[in-house]
């Protein structure tokens, strides 16, 4: 049965873009466990992607499949035409898809600045964009919620904290995270609401190698003392695209067991 108490996501449709792994998968069963009905977007893992069906449906909800590169613009319209024919109009979007090229700086090339920019940046623009106007296409439905619409990002603790070595990555987040802040308060008036979430060390497949060269290291990191999971970003993005969080807009909910609380300085420093 679907949450109560503003919870409930019931009657709305979500588009998840990199669905087929990590964080998007939770993400996607945990709207799915809200009520809702679910876009499941990968790029290169369909068996992945047919996964997290299945963990859609076993919530009781809907799902499709659909591939597409968030860096392509005619592929984002087609996540929301799959959205509109197969489920219907679209609630909710989750601008999850990303990744790394980790490289020092004086050797990153091009191609690895642009891939994470491509992705990270001008992916969750294209996505963003096409969510604000098939919002308004759609109009308000007050019956299933009182926004227009609900945009959540999936950014990163690397929004705030500088990353040696991945400048290209924190790049992008840094830009997500006035593009979040901009757009918030370019069409709050119109009742979309747009908010982020920004993951601290999330065990997934993005950071396999880091976790098992140094789990200890990336830990001694978080205050809270547990590399996070991907539901726990999961409950957070469905509280925030709930009506429960109705009043939150243009905000980073960081989910990082305090990684930006500047652990270094325990033991002042
Ligand atoms: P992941 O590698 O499991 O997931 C990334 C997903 O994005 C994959 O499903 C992949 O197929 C998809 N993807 C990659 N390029 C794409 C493209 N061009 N078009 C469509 N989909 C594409 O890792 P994850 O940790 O679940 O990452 C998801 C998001 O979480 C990323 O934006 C990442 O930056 C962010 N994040 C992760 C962590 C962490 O510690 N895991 C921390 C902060 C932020």
């Amino acid at each position: 049965m679907a949450a109560q108490n503003g919870l409930s996501l019931e009657g709305q449709n979500a588009v998840v873009t990199g669905a087929s792994s990590g964080i998007g998968a939770a993400v996607a069963a945990g709207l799915a466990k809200a009520g809702a009905d679910v876009v499941i977007n990968y790029h290169s893992d369909e068996e992945g992607a047919a996964k997290t069906l299945t963990a859609v449906e076993r919530a009781g909800s809907r799902g499709v499949i659909i591939g597409g590169d968030v860096g392509c613009e005619s592929d984002v319209h087609k996540l929301f035409d799959c959205c509109e024919a197969e489920l219907g109009p679209v609630d909710i979007v989750f601008s999850n898809a990303g990744i790394q090229r980790d490289c020092a700086f004086g050797e990153m090339s091009l191609a690895d600045w642009e891939a994470v920019i491509s992705t990270n940046l001008t992916g969750a623009f294209l996505v963003s964009r096409e969510a604000v106007k098939r919002f308004r296409k759609k109009g308000l439905r007050e019956e299933v919620s009182p926004a227009l619409g609900k945009i959540v990002f999936n950014s990163s603790v690397h929004e705030r904290i500088p990353w040696a070595g991945r400048v290209n990555y924190a790049a992008s987040k840094g830009g997500v995270s006035l593009l979040m802040q901009s757009l918030a308060q370019e069409v709050g008036h119109e009742k979309i609401r747009v908010n982020s979430v920004g993951p601290g060390a999330i065990a997934t497949d993005i950071n396999a190698d880091e976790r098992a060269d140094d789990a200890d290291a990336i830990r001694s990191l978080i205050p809270y003392g547990r590399i996070g999971e991907p539901e726990d970003i999961a409950q957070a993005v469905v509280w925030l695209v709930s009506d429960a969080a109705d009043y939150v807009h243009g905000h980073c909910l960081f989910a990082d067991g305090g990684m930006t609380l500047y652990p270094g300085f325990i033991g002042n420093g």
